[in-house]
């Protein structure tokens, strides 16, 4: 199949290209993983769908991010993975750590009892599918986590796409230090026949959603909602300085993201605007601002899915910086994170979510954030074996390291207080010498551990540890060597559309190859800080996206001030009030709660009659669902 002899019901392009309607059923806000779920959703229940993007490409965070989506008990692959979980485990799990009292109960239990349901619809619905892995929960040591529940894409063929397919950013790659998963074997494959990751999960929803008829027009940011009597009735959408007004029958799904790239938003609910970006610019919170004009409530605006970012020089997306998310980096051993004042400040092995949130907290004296630049300071020995983001161990030292001879000498070059760096260091190595953290903990959690320097299988004797500069040339060498031909395998997977297959196929071996890190000891996340000469690097506090927006109920229907909802309003996604609040439960948090609750948004707005409306009102013939 040519991509030019795909032809989809539903159109995709900007407004003086491909026109707009006046009316449709849905009107979705916001082309990511939730806007794309819930539109291909109301389009399988037959409504005529319109999605307005703001960007001139669609997949927001949703399309640079990995695509894992966290859905407990997802039953995909049970023996091959072979893990333990159910739906009262999770339940133990999420609502832990005094969660229980917090949480919305109707939400959480929605997720848990739809969140299995919607990754088969989407396999069912969509050429794409998931692939378990082995992955401990971010808050591994509590009663009810797990090493099972996310789920990440697998391959996808853009041929089915077509000409759309210039409407989807590929793929980004980034380089991380260390990693259990054998990612290193995917390091050269190309874009033309396969895509993985998030830009699999949105090519996917966005083929599926164009088969089935939905319009998307990208250039056409939502500006205004429009009402009338019965409620929320349409939008105002902006294109070429010119507004048009799309009414809506039934209902408008926001669907926009967070508020994470908005100086004024992120300065009123989170203190501060960040320091880098580590999403896509246009997350300006349009869905709070919305719903704040109609009286909508607000839940959550006082937290974010944090992530601590690195902006390296010269390094942007579409025309903007874009920091690399840090991960894994901060737990191998030979290294401390510290503030201005040469402090450590938390166990630098924490989850993302946690680590960010550290580096965002306010001194209540001073009114500012202590943590919020930081330094990732290590020796030579981590240098040498592991290097970073990529870059050979032992190679060439990248312009954004910053190196000295001693440490006071790094400190004085970085800005960072030289006694108090010593005197941590001083503190540091005689307590990891002996294989512990008093002050933080660091190595003591399933997590801390899940991206040490652990080698299961050979110990000191694996290639890794003893020449790691060459193995890491090697494998750099076999993955540009095999890249082809694994693109092109990866490619025909892809397009035989047959997620069982592959899982049978991949599943055990991946749980082979991970389940032994499991068994890490805490030796794979602490060694001294020892060996000149010491290397620094800035790391800035940051977010994946924003928690808060409108509230909604269980069927994504946002609500009033009163708990009322308002009739033709949802929100999904980062665009709503997640229903988890600021709780992350492990790799795939934030994305399995925008495709559950976009679904169910989808699927109740094709269905309101809140509005006053019947199905009939649904007048365009040739708009009957297909399937993929
Ligand atoms: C590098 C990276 C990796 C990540 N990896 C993961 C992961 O593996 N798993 C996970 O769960 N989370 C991950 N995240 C977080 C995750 O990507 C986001 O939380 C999630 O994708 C948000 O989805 P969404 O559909 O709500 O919003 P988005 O995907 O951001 O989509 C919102 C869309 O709305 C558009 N929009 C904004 N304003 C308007 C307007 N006025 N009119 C019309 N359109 C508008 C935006 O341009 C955007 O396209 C990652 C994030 C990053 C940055």
């Amino acid at each position: 199949m040519t991509s030019s002899s795909v032809k989809h019901r539903g159109s995709i392009g900007p407004m003086a290209q491909e026109g707009i309607p006046g009316e449709v059923d849905v009107v979705v806000v916001g082309s990511g993983g939730a806007g794309l779920m819930a539109a291909l959703t109301a389009a399988k229940e037959g409504a005529r769908v319109m999605v307005v993007e703001s960007r001139e490409i669609v997949g927001g965070a949703t399309g640079i991010s990995a695509g894992a989506a966290w859905i407990p008990n997802h039953g995909f692959a049970p023996d091959e993975l072979n893990v333990d979980d159910d739906l009262d485990q999770a339940r133990r799990y999420i609502y832990g750590q005094g969660r229980g009292e917090v949480l919305d109960h109707a939400l959480v239990e929605q997720f848990l009892q739809t969140g299995p349901e919607v990754a088969r619809f989407i396999e069912e619905h969509t050429a794409f599918g998931w692939i378990p892995t082995i992955w401990p929960d971010y808050r591994s040591d509590i009663d009810g986590a797990s090493v099972g529940r996310a789920l990440f894409p697998g391959p996808y063929s853009p041929a089915g796409l077509g000409e759309a397919a210039k409407y989807v950013r590929p793929a980004l790659t980034t380089g991380m230090a260390k990693n259990p998963l054998p990612f290193w074997l995917l390091g050269g494959i190309g874009v033309k026949d396969v895509w993985l990751a998030g830009p699999a999960l949105v090519g996917a929803l966005l083929e599926a959603g164009l088969r089935n008829g939905v319009d998307v027009r990208v250039e056409a940011p939502a500006v205004r909602l429009l009402t009338d009597d019965a409620g929320v009735c349409g939008v105002v959408v902006r294109a070429e300085g010119v507004d048009h007004e799309v009414r809506a029958r039934r209902g408008v799904v926001l669907a926009s993201g967070g508020f994470e790239s908005s100086e004024e938003k992120t300065t009123t609910y989170l203190d501060a605007p960040f320091g880098v970006q580590v999403s896509p610019k246009g997350h300006d919170g349009i869905a709070v601002q919305l719903a704040q004009e109609i009286g909508a409530d607000l839940t959550g605006m006082e937290d974010a899915w944090w992530m601590p970012g690195v902006q390296l020089p010269g390094e942007e997306l579409e025309g903007h910086p874009l920091s690399r998310v840090f991960l894994g980096e901060r737990a191998l051993p030979h290294s401390i994170m510290v503030n201005v004042d040469g402090e450590r400040f938390a166990n630098e092995a924490l989850p993302y979510d946690q680590f960010g949130q550290i580096m965002r907290e306010v001194d209540p004296q001073t009114g500012s954030m202590p943590n919020a630049t930081a330094w990732l300071v290590f020796d030579h020995t981590y240098w040498a074996n592991f290097g970073i983001f990529g870059v050979t161990p032992g190679g060439e030292v990248p312009d954004y390291l910053h190196r000295a001879n001693t440490l006071e000498e790094l400190a004085t070059q970085i800005g960072v207080d030289p006694d108090g760096l010593l005197r941590t260091v001083e503190r540091f190595n005689p307590e990891v010498r002996r294989g512990r953290d008093p002050q933080f903990h660091r190595g003591e959690t399933l997590f801390d551990r899940y991206f040490g320097d652990f080698h299961p299988r050979l110990g000191k004797y694996s290639p890794d540890a003893m020449f790691p500069a060459a193995t890491a040339k090697a494998r750099a060498l076999v993955a540009a060597a095999i890249g082809p031909l694994v693109s092109r395998l990866a490619g025909r997977v892809a397009r035989a559309d047959a997620p069982e297959r592959v899982r049978s196929l991949v599943v055990g071996p991946l749980a082979k190859i991970i389940r032994p890190v499991l068994k890490s000891p805490r030796s794979s996340v602490l060694g001294p800080v020892e060996n000149a000469p010491f290397y620094a690097l800035e790391v800035e506090a940051s977010a994946l996206g924003t928690v808060g927006g409108p509230r909604t109920d269980a069927l994504g229907r946002a609500l009033d001030t009163h708990g009322k909802p308002i009739p033709g309003l949802y929100a999904a996604g980062n665009a709503g009030g997640a229903p988890t609040k600021g709780f992350y439960g492990g790799a795939g948090g934030t994305i399995s709660l925008g495709l559950v609750f976009g679904h169910l948004a989808g699927r109740e707005a094709a269905h309101d009659a809140a509005r006053g409306v019947v199905r009939a009102a649904a007048d365009d013939a040739g708009r009957e669902p297909v399937d993929a």
